[in-house]
């Protein structure tokens, strides 16, 4: 008989783990996938497209509902689990139903971070994590509205890029001295920088929101230094912080996140998070690659095969038409590693990579970013790059000339 597996959270790190279980193990398990989300697992990365208007709402289901239901998931949307009960082995939902497992997964992801500050429940304050958020900054940023985009991370970015799309007047707002300062250097976070300016975007380096500015509805942004810009619309990207309270209230250890091992067990047994949701080796990653690679592994284990999750390369790149720019790895180097740096301005080129014992450890591309998988293989496998060193920073093609 199929042993009840039941996974929380229908998010991209739980389609992946079905559809992984599927391949390994199809039949072994009665799964049953519980989403908060009133519809089918989508891919979130993808939003950042729906609202610069490329692809629509309906194109991003990461399955058919068919194919769900051919592989004999059950699924349960539009009610979330409320409460795990470890030693009854069950779940609670919000609509008072009640499923019992064998094994457990949680896999629910982050939610985006709200600023503790004045007028943040206004009406027009909005964050930028799922659907209903597209939805509502899409209704809100016709032409002639006036946007503030508080936080110059990827998302952020993405954000001011898809409201201006849309007709906009963005002004985006960043605490720090560059844009994207985890994944760029200062060089590239220039260049992105008048490049978001060259589409109408105004960006406001070192700005520190002070409060909203309204009754009901957000009027204006005001900062710190006593400055205050118009908003009719105003979204918060400034973080994401793990779904881990439910795992916690559970008896489960949860620091940041929800705290794994190698094998992407949690401190009770049976039990497993993967995803965002997850802290392996003190590290939530916020990416998709890594939740793909940490269901991967929780597939095979639960075929009954040995696996082990060891951690993973982080890697970036931003979805603004136009605008290449790829980060991975230790893209900053330090004491111990080589820069090695092409820069073209007529071309909008700017590439370095950071060599450290003889092997590629980071990688910042800005302007033509066609060799950024070549680049991230180099960095995931830690290959020698003596051969191909003197011509690295031109690109695959010359490299491998070079190593011929
Ligand atoms: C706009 C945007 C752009 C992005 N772009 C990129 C990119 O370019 N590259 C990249 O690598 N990553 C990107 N990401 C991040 C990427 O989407 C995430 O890393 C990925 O979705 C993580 O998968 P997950 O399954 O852990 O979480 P999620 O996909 O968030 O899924 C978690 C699901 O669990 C549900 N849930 C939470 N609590 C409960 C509960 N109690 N009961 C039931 N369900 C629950 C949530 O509603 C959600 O549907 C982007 C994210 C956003 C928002």
């Amino acid at each position: 008989m199929s042993e009840p597996l039941v996974i929380v959270g229908n998010g991209m790190a739980a389609a992946r783990l079905c559809e992984e279980l599927a391949q390994r193990a199809l039949g072994r398990y009665a799964i049953a996938l519980i989403g908060e989300e009133p519809r089918l697992a989508y891919n979130r990365v993808l939003l950042s497209s729906v609202l610069a208007g490329e692809v629509s709402a309906g194109d991003i289901a990461l399955k058919t509902a068919s194919w769900w239901k051919d592989r004999g998931v059950t699924l349960c949307y539009g009610a979330g689990v409320t409460a795990a009960d470890m030693a009854a082995r069950r779940v609670i939902l919000a609509d008072g139903r009640q499923l019992s497992f064998v094994k457990l997964v949680f896999a629910t992801g982050s939610r985006a971070i709200r600023l503790p500050i004045a007028g943040a429940a206004l009406h027009g304050v909005l964050t930028f994590r799922d659907m209903g958020d597209v939805a509502a900054m899409s209704q809100a940023a016709g032409r002639g509205a006036r946007a503030v985009v508080i936080g110059g991370g990827l998302l952020g970015i993405e954000a001011a890029y898809g409201i201006a799309k849309a007709g906009a007047a963005v002004t985006l707002l960043h605490l720090m001295d560059r844009l994207m300062e985890r994944q760029l250097d200062a060089r590239a976070a220039a260049l992105l920088r008048g490049a978001l300016e060259a589409k109408g975007i105004e960006v406001i380096l070192e700005a520190a929101t002070s409060h909203f500015v309204g009754d009901d509805h957000v009027e204006a942004v005001a900062l710190k230094d006593g400055r205050t810009i118009a908003a009719d619309l105003a979204v918060v990207a400034v973080g994401i912080t793990p779904n881990a309270e439910i795992a916690k209230a559970a008896g489960l250890a949860v620091k940041r996140g929800i705290i794994v091992d190698d094998h992407l067990a949690t401190t009770t047994s049976d039990v497993f998070a993967i995803g965002e949701c997850a802290e392996h080796r003190g590290i939530c990653y916020g990416l998709v690659e890594p939740a793909n690679e940490q269901a991967r592994v929780l597939a095979e284990r639960l075929a009954g095969h040995d696996a082990c999750y060891r951690g993973s390369v982080n890697a970036t790149n931003l979805k603004v038409s136009g605008v290449n720019v790829f980060s991975a790895g230790d893209f900053l180097g330090g004491p111990g590693t080589e820069d090695i740096v092409f820069s073209d301005q007529g071309l909008g080129c700017y590439r370095k990579l950071v060599v450290a014992d003889g092997r590629l450890a980071g990688a910042v591309l800005y302007g033509d970013t066609t060799d950024a998988l070549w680049y991230l293989d180099l960095i995931r496998s830690g290959a020698a790059i003596e051969d191909i060193r003197d011509d690295l920073i031109f690109g695959r093609a010359l490299a491998k000339r070079q190593a011929a």
